[in-house]
């Protein structure tokens, strides 16, 4: 046996083995410490190997699943071994020692599971593979959803890796055993062989996964797109040991059409999760009215991935319009909706042979009713454009359905071990042996009544067990007339308290049934083999009506939501501006609700004459919030919804940066200065006059000297390099002066009043610096004892007395040139050859000996 174990085990690699013996799954060695300690189940022992007692765990079969989802949960892969023959089998074969076979038959793993208990309904769970070909920098990235089937594809630069695998947020992701750094960014990385990630093999996998001869169909992929699609499917290849698996043609993406969010960005704005990993508290959680699983899913793919196509999010646009301003309609469409089960899931299972009656019946339901929408909305005169071109979508169903609502029960069992689930009526063969079944029992309660008629004794009953089949059990007390040998009974077992018999006219009776039992099980089986086959032959059409039906409820809960809340629909313009009046932080907002409290709308408006604004004020006094707000309207806005305001226009965003001071991190324990710094690069070196940035108190991770310095230098190149819209907030008083020096950026605050010695914090943006900093007032709110306080205001009277002498901390920053120190300080004469000499260069007229002259000439006009 350990023989036998040490083999599967190799083939399991890090993954925990499930040893199957018996009714339990054993684990053994360190699988059983990981798997106790995880778990919280007793550690045991079993023999010796080497010496030492072996440490083993168990879990029963009948269990496993929820034991299963608790390890993936931690982290954990799983292999399966199961006995592969019965132990009657294993002695012909091998004697009476001989050991029962045992193979792995599956790898469970969090980013390849399919059954509906080990997933989150209302989340995608993808399985990703990146790989790099080549040496042109560029990254493909496939990710694949396999309980629903998408299977997508895209290609970007390296340093927007991070950033990709934010968006998907994989909870597997396959690299390369060859590939040189190791990388952050989903929950868990799995190394496999570089020949996995070779492009040739990838295709000859992926041509034989979607049984074509060539992928050309699908569109044209790189070299590194094909690689990292065929570790795809090498992977589950080998998780699912050779059995099917549920991808649709795999869709390329492209990074430029949709806004680039990186990883820090998307985790400071909690657009579909908390910084905590909660999905409530996020955007997502607060706005999603979805009535489907799927639904939820999409619009959480909607928020992390906003559009950069103006077409495409005015087509979401007038969906979501057109259901906003019909309530009646919207609440008829969500409640047809909300009937429908997830299909694609039940899709997902079926294809990978895990499906069960349920699931057919699921598909019924849903493309049933699918059906019936597109009749009711087929009828509607004023369809939106997106709709109209969704709508067919819906349809080619019918022969299916019509199948599926013959042959099954209403609901029928998830497991089809007891069957049931066929209908009445749909195979007259089956009809006639369930009747036959039903004549037996029939029989054998006649029977019964006649056995007490003879014997005399009442209590006398007919039961059935799995080990006796079906039997006479009288109390012990009775048992002396039914032992007499011309009885009629013959004994078979004897209990505490009752015998048990068996007759021969039970017999017969009891193996009419057991039969017709056994053979309408058969038929049954066999009907749910067929019309799987027959559902799963139409799997990618029905994942795509599934896709509509998703639309639709993204598209309707936002418009619910909007009406309920008073959003607005955006407007698209071409300039880079951001015009919001009476915007709101929609997850502030819905959290001061509860305690009855009011938020404070304000406007924002950036165009390219005014693209800056720098926000001062209290500490508390709502800077973040207003910061956040705008982000988030861009990202809602170009997800194709409707946006927290009362008015909003916007040139649309390439990339959205977000990023706050280290110290609002430090309580996590994992943003130091250094991160700040990092992110704050990436910014200076990414946004494009497209872009839209907020960057909040950025530089307040180190001294005041150092921090002030840096956030004066980040405001003058984000204002004269990047030149993107930016909303920059900060408590340093001193880069309101900026305000002199810089044209497009304009001074904002947040406003306080102090009132009969409370600070009032209105949340009010209005024009101008803030006149004070209030700090004290901030630490007097927080309960900072007086005493405390009144020393402070005695520090404080001596440190501005020092600024005033000495012109305070931003002394002499007012004449610091910006650029060309030695040009400023040249004469006007010097200026005006220098200019000239310029002018008079045609860069690409020149010799590369001739530029090295004109520098020269110019070196000497200086
Ligand atoms: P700051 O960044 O200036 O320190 P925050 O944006 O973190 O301030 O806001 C602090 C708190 O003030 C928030 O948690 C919220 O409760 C409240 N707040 C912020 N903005 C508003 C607003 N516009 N209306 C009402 N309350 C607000």
């Amino acid at each position: 046996m350990m023989a036998q174990y040490w083999s599967l085990k190799d083939k399991a690699g890090d993954c925990l083995l499930f040893y199957r013996m018996g009714d339990f799954f054993e684990l053994f060695f360190d699988d059983a410490k990981a798997a106790a300690a995880t778990l919280d189940i007793a550690l045991t022992s079993r023999g010796e190997h080497g010496g030492e007692p072996v440490p083993m765990c168990g879990v029963p079969v009948h269990a496993a699943e929820s034991y299963l989802a608790r390890l993936i949960r931690a982290g954990h892969r799983v292999a399966i071994a199961e006995q592969v023959e019965s132990p009657a089998e294993a002695k012909a074969r091998g004697g009476s020692k001989a050991l029962v076979a045992r193979a792995i038959v599956r790898f469970v793993t969090a980013g390849t599971l399919t059954e509906e208990s080990l997933l989150e309904g209302r989340s995608a769970n993808r399985l990703a593979a990146m790989a790099e070909v080549g040496s042109d920098g560029e990254v493909a990235i496939a990710a694949a959803d396999i309980s629903t089937g998408r299977f997508e594809v895209v290609a970007v630069r390296r340093e927007a890796v991070d950033a990709e695998l934010a968006r998907l947020a994989p909870s597997e992701l396959l690299v390369s055993e060859a590939a040189e750094a190791p990388v952050a960014g989903a929950r868990q990385i799995v190394r496999r062989p570089a020949g996995e990630f070779a492009s040739t093999a990838g295709q000859k996998r992926l041509e034989a996964l979607f049984g074509v001869q060539t992928l050309d169909g699908f569109g044209t992929f790189s070299r590194g797109e094909i690689a990292a699609m065929g570790a795809i499917a090498a992977y589950l290849d080998h998780v699912g040991t050779g059995s099917a698996v549920f991808l649709q043609p795999p869709l390329r993406v492209s990074a430029s059409d949709r806004m680039a969010i990186d990883a820090a960005t998307r985790e400071s704005l909690e657009l579909v999760r908390t910084m905590a990993g909660a999905r409530d508290g996020s955007l997502l959680g607060t706005i999603d009215r979805t009535v489907t699983a799927a639904g939820a899913r999409l619009l959480a793919d909607d928020l992390a991935s906003p559009l950069t196509d103006k077409g495409a999010i005015l087509d979401r646009l007038d969906l979501v319009d057109s259901l906003a301003r019909d309530a009646l309609w919207r609440g008829e469409l969500r409640a047809t909706l909300r009937a429908l089960p997830d299909a694609g899931r039940a899709l997902g299972r079926l294809v990978a042979g895990r499906g069960g009656p349920r699931d057919l019946a699921q598909l019924r339901d849903a493309l049933g009713g699918a059906r019936l929408l597109r009749a009711h909305l087929a009828r509607r005169a004023d369809l939106p454009p997106l709709l109209a071109r969704l709508l067919p979508g819906l349809d080619g169903h019918g022969a299916l359905v019509d199948e599926l609502t013959r042959a099954l029960i209403e609901t029928p069992p998830v497991d089809a071990a007891q069957g049931g689930y066929i209908a009445e009526g749909y195979d007259h063969a089956l009809d006639a042996l369930r009747e036959t079944a039903r004549d037996g029992r029939k029989a054998i309660a006649v029977l019964e009544a006649g056995y007490r008629d003879r014997t005399g004794i009442a209590s006398l009953k007919i039961r059935h067990n799995g080990v006796l089949g079906y039997h006479v059990e009288v109390p012990a007390k009775h048992a002396d007339a039914l032992m007499a040998p011309d009885s009629g009974f013959t004994h078979r077992q004897t209990l505490a308290g009752v015998v048990r018999f068996n007759s021969a006219d039970l017999h017969e009776a009891a193996s009419r049934v057991t039969q017709a039992g056994v053979h309408a099980l058969g038929a049954e089986a066999a009907h749910l083999e067929t019309l799987t086959e027959q559902a799963t032959q139409r799997c990618e059409a029905i994942a795509a009506s599934c896709d509509v039906l998703a639309r639709i409820d993204v598209a309707a809960a936002l418009a619910d939501h909007a009406m309920s809340h008073n959003w607005c629909r955006p407007d698209l313009a071409d300039e880079p501006c951001l015009d919001v009046s009476g915007g709101r932080h929609p997850v502030v907002e819905a959290a001061l609700a509860k305690s009855g409290e009011r938020f404070v709308p304000n406007d924002v408006s950036l165009s390219e004459a005014d693209r800056l604004w720098l926000v001062t004020g209290p500490n508390m006094g709502g800077k973040s919030t207003f910061l956040r707000q705008n982000a988030l309207i861009v990202v809602l806005a170009q997800a194709g919804g409707f946006v927290p305001a009362a008015t909003a226009k916007l040139g649309l965003v390439d990339r959205l940066f977000s990023r706050v001071g280290a110290s609002d991190n430090l309580a996590r324990g994992r943003s130091t200065f250094m991160v700040e710094m990092v992110e704050t690069a990436a910014i200076l070196a990414q946004a494009t006059p497209q872009s839209f940035v907020i960057l909040d108190e950025v530089g307040r991770g180190t001294s005041t000297y150092d921090g002030l310095a840096l956030a004066w230098s980040v405001v003058e190149a984000v204002h004269e390099v990047n030149k993107c819209r930016c909303l920059f907030a900060t408590h340093y008083h001193e880069l309101t002066r900026l305000a002199e020096t810089l044209t497009a950026l304009s001074l904002h605050h947040v406003r306080a009043r102090e009132w009969q010695g409370d600070l009032v914090l209105l949340h009010e943006v209005a024009e101008g610096p803030a006149d004070r900093s209030y700090g004290l007032a901030v630490a007097r709110l927080a309960g900072v004892p007086a005493g405390v306080v009144k020393r402070a205001e005695a520090v404080l009277a001596k440190l501005e007395a020092g600024r005033q002498a000495t012109g305070g901390l931003a002394a002499g920053l007012d004449d610091l040139p910006l650029f060309a120190a030695t040009l400023a300080a040249a004469p006007v004469a010097t200026r005006d050859a220098l200019r000239e000499a310029l002018g008079a260069i045609d860069p690409d007229a020149l010799a590369p000996r001739e530029a090295l002259d004109a520098l020269y000439t110019l070196k000497r006009l200086l």
